[in-house]
């Protein structure tokens, strides 16, 4: 049984204590919102250049601290430590890119008759955001950062069993010179906190990172206030590889290994052309063979373990022991280790093929053209990210309009850039975070017209 007063954070890897810490009650959610309603007041009021000035500072801080922070989420997430350094650095980046936005959040001026119509983007007020789990620093760092560069104070509540990055953070901030209360991280169990800080009248925005289901209890409970929301939810990516491409870059199994699996964009429904289907085959487990699974704060690991006993239960339900799989190896002992797994013979209706399983486990399919591939890839609730591979750069363009998914590549894994727009279609989510429309999300739009009528002759 779990303490509704205390969160216990362990150690994936060795299932030691790292820290236990207090977990906030809803009466601790309703004060953080008051202190946090008259830090914006101030915050709002302080000059762009200003705002910015400061989150550049807050950025300095965060870069002193990095390798300090990454080795606190190697030991609380069970990150490898060279994901962990680009997560802090994540983290500086996008405090030093979002900045910038403050001192560029322009209005229009709109033509009209009579007189001078101008737009202004006005601060929300307080926005609450709650985060998952998988990657603890950077999701916090996503939902906060814009939002405070746009003139906004922060409520965070981290996930249960990893509160410590984002505490860190909110220390920097202060440290950094930040004003107290404007950026609050309040750990707590999602039931308790994280449903107040939802159902506060004064919550003006929420931004939420976590499961389909709970999304969708969030996105409910947003509605009776008609109070926006953000949503960044589950994903089961299409990683569609035509015979034609580079079969060693496009089987890359980091694609879904990547954080031991547990990742929104991890490509885990490999669809290969039947044509190239055995070579894949081999090409795949050749890579998987050579994946070391291990200890995440040796600086040569690039898979660590899973963040729990519990997800590690629910990764196992999708892998039978008599399961037809390419299977790599992992560690025995303590931590919550699991070999990465293709699974070769699912059908495209399994339970593995169609539900997020949060773990180094991807099923391969076959499919025939290129209608066959884009169908099958659409074959999901979910539309997160996605791969094309193929040389033919007419068939890449076509599958990627095709596609139903807010970050897709072509001939590349990669899905996350802070400077550029990430988000989900369909049940991966609302809304977009990143790139150069982040701090709008954090914004009302004000539209103000002036007459320049004179007084009547
Ligand atoms: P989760 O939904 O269980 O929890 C996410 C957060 O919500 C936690 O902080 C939790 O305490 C809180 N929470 C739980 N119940 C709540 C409630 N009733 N009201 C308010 N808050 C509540 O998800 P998780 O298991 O921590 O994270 C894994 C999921 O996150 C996966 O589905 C993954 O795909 C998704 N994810 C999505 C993205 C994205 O950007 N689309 C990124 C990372 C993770």
């Amino acid at each position: 049984m779990s303490d509704p007063n205390e969160l216990t954070v362990l150690n994936p890897a060795t299932e030691e204590i790292v820290a236990t810490v207090p977990a906030a009650s809803e009466e601790d959610v309703a004060a953080a919102v008051v202190r946090a309603v008259r830090a914006q007041r101030t915050w709002a009021a302080v000059a762009p250049a200003d705002r910015a000035r400061l989150l550049r500072r807050f950025a300095d801080v965060v870069d002193a601290h990095a390798e300090e922070l990454a080795r606190l989420e190697v030991r609380e997430a069970g990150h490898t430590l060279g994901n962990a350094r680009w997560e802090a650095g994540n983290a500086r980046d996008l405090l030093l890119y979002a900045a910038g936005g403050a001192e560029r959040l322009l209005g229009r001026q709109i033509p009209a008759p009579g007189g001078w119509d101008v737009t202004f983007h006005e601060p929300l007020g307080v926005v609450g955001v709650i985060a998952p789990w998988n990657f603890p620093m950077p999701i916090a760092a996503w939902g906060s950062f814009p939002a405070l560069a746009a003139g906004n104070a922060v409520v965070l509540k981290p996930a249960e069993a990893t509160p410590l990055t984002a505490l860190r953070l909110a220390a920097l901030a202060l440290e950094a010179g930040l004003p107290e209360h404007l950026f609050q991280v309040l750990p707590g169990y999602g039931t308790t906190a994280g449903r107040a800080l939802v159902d506060h009248p004064d919550v003006a925005k929420i931004v939420f990172t976590g499961s389909t289901r709970t999304g969708r209890e969030v996105m409910e409970r947003c509605a009776r206030l008609v109070k926006p929301v953000t949503l960044e939810l589950g994903g089961k990516s299409p990683n569609v590889v035509f015979a034609d491409a580079d079969l060693t870059a496009a089987l890359d199994p980091f694609s879904f290994l990547d954080n031991c699996g547990q990742d929104c964009c991890a490509r885990t429904r490999v669809l290969v052309q039947e044509s190239v289907l055995d070579e894949a085959r081999d090409v795949l487990a050749d890579a998987l063979a050579a994946v070391v699974v291990g200890d995440p704060a040796d600086e040569k690991t690039r898979v660590g373990p899973l963040i729990s006993a519990r997800q590690r239960e629910r990764v196992r339900s999708y892998v039978p022991d008599d399961a037809p799989a390419l299977r790599g190896s992992a560690p025995d002992g303590p931590g919550f280790w699991f070999p990465p797994t293709v699974l070769t013979a699912e059908r495209p209706d399994s339970r593995a093929a169609r539900e997020e399983i949060f773990g180094p486990v991807a099923v391969l399919l076959p499919f025939t053209d290129e209608q066959d591939a884009v169908r099958l890839a659409n074959d999901t609730p979910y539309g997160l990210s996605g791969s094309v591979w193929t040389k033919d750069l007419g068939r890449a363009l076509r599958v990627s309009q095709a596609v139903r998914a807010g970050n897709l590549s072509v001939n590349s894994h990669s899905s996350v850039r802070y400077w550029t727009p990430f988000g989900g279609f369909k049940q991966s989510g609302l809304g977009r975070e990143l790139g150069p429309d982040a701090l709008t999300a954090f914004t009302e739009t004000k539209n103000v017209f002036i007459s320049t009528e004179g007084p009547a002759q």
